[in-house]
This record gives structure tokens, C-alpha cells and sequence, in this order.
């Protein structure tokens, strides 16, 4: 069984098909599907899909990119709702600093907010970066620092692509890694990072409808193509695909705290 830790089968562009792509996961072994959000209206759209199917987990935030346009009463929606059982993470959050630099500093209070938000919770954070990671381990270096509940800092930096450098101090800090599309990509130096990762904190995500894997590169991407990424990672790491997807389901369970 293998667990999909990150993907948004709420997308539009699943509005058409979207019984057969959740048909087409389990069919892969994609047991579990965990939904992140990425504006209030998204954590309602992910509550239906759990009501509606099997092994379907949401989460609550509002996505860096999706922060620009956000107000205190959003933020009290996402506050409101993440109190849902069937919310499993606050996400996804943190900095976006590739499409838009006019509102860095809305971002990182958003950011902090989050993970103060997450901490209070008890959820894992699960963290979007996207050339910010200097900000990134450094806002929570910070608020693990200032808060007076810092062991219950976990979450996951989704869709890794390193630096190596940057593993030990996000273990360190409570960090599992999500794995996806971008590790079949020739190339991205994605391999070398699995290597890296210390087995206990290895998770894989598609970020669906985002990033395909090859041989679907270019394509809208699916739960079910996971399959991909997985035998990526065993061949990395020189193990078999078994043994991938037990390691990466048992992190999954143990981080989100599924099946307590
Ligand atoms: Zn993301
Ligand atoms: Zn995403």
C-alpha cells in the first residue's frame, strides 16, 4: 500500500474524471490519499472528496502564492475548520518567492501564523518552498525557539529537491522529506538527495495535478502515478519497491498519526 502525502484531487482539471482518478489509485495501491489545501474554498472541496470516499485526508491553510489576496477572516475560516477530525496537517504553507516578491513579509507572518496555528493543534506543517529556504528553516528555527509547545514541531518539506545541506537541520528540526514527480527527471540531482535522507523521514507525494513523473512528463499528473516515483526511489537507494512503499507508508502513518 502506498500512501500519497501530497495531492490536490480537488483541481479543476479532475472535475471531469475524478471517480475513475481515485478508481485509478487504488488500483496502483495508492491506499491513501491526503489532500492539502491551498484556500479556504479548497478545505471545504477536500472535506466532500473524505465524506466521499474511503482513505481520503485533508488539511488547512492558505497556500504562499494564495496569501497576497487573503485576509484575517480567511484566516479565521482556516482556523475554524482545521478543529475538523478528518484534518490531518496544516498546509500547505510557507514562502513562494519565484512567482511574486511584492509581498514577502505578508508571507512570512502568514507562514509564522501557520505554524504557531500547527503547534497549538498538535498537526504536523506541511511546507511549500520554493527559493526560500534560508527563510524557511529560519522562521522555524524561530518560532520552535519561542513557543512553549516546540516538541510538537514535525511536519514535511513537500516536493524536496534539496540541498543535501539542508537535510540535517530539517531533521532536526522534527522534518520528514516528500518525494515526487521531479526525482525521474533527468538531471534534477533529485537521486542524490534521496541518498541522502535518512530512511525514517522519507515520504512520497505527487502534487497532483502538478509534476508529472516520467514517462508522464509534460501530462496531467495522478495519484496513481506514483508508482513512478517510488521505483525511482528504490533504485536510488538500492532497495526494492516493497520495501520503498512499507518504509514510506509507515512514515506517512506515523507523521500524520493515521489509523490511531
Ligand atoms: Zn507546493
Ligand atoms: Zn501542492
Amino acid at each position: 500500500m502506498i500512501i500519497d502525502t501530497h495531492t490536490h484531487l480537488y483541481h479543476k482539471r479532475f472535475d471531469d474524471d475524478r471517480d475513475e482518478v481515485v478508481e485509478r489509485a487504488r488500483a496502483a495501491g495508492v491506499g491513501v490519499l491526503l489532500l492539502p489545501a491551498i484556500d479556504v474554498e479548497s478545505i471545504g472541496q477536500a472535506l466532500n472528496l473524505c465524506s466521499k470516499h474511503e482513505g481520503i485526508f485533508a488539511m488547512a491553510a492558505i497556500h504562499p502564492s494564495d496569501v497576497k489576496e487573503s485576509s484575517d477572516a480567511d484566516l479565521a475560516e482556516v482556523r475554524r475548520m482545521a478543529a475538523d477530525e478528518r484534518i490531518v496537517a496544516i498546509g500547505e504553507t510557507g514562502l513562494d518567492y519565484y512567482w511574486d516578491r511584492s509581498f514577502d513579509e505578508k508571507q512570512q507572518d502568514y507562514f509564522r501564523w501557520h505554524i504557531r496555528l500547527a503547534l497549538e493543534l498538535d498537526l504536523p506543517i506541511v511546507i511549500h518552498n520554493r527559493e526560500a529556504t534560508e527563510d524557511v528553516l529560519q522562521i522555524l528555527e524561530e518560532e520552535r525557539k519561542s513557543s512553549d509547545v516546540a516538541d510538537r514541531m514535525r511536519g514535511v518539506l513537500h516536493c524536496f529537491g534539496g540541498p543535501v545541506e539542508v537535510v540535517a537541520r530539517a531533521v532536526e528540526l522534527g522534518f520528514y522529506f516528500g518525494i515526487g514527480g521531479t526525482v525521474t527527471y533527468k538531471n534534477s540531482g533529485v537521486a542524490d538527495v534521496v541518498r541522502a535522507i535518512p530512511p525514517e523521514r522519507l515520504l512520497v507525494e505527487t502534487d497532483a495535478p502538478f509534476l508529472a513523473p516520467v514517462p508522464h512528463r509534460g501530462k496531467r499528473n495522478e495519484p496513481a502515478f506514483i508508482a513512478e516515483v517510488v521505483r525511482q526511489i528504490a533504485d536510488a537507494r538500492a532497495v526494492s519497491v516493497s520495501d520503498v512503499e512499507l518504509l514510506t507508508t509507515s512514515n506517512a502513518m506515523r507523521l500524520f498519526r493515521l489509523g490511531a
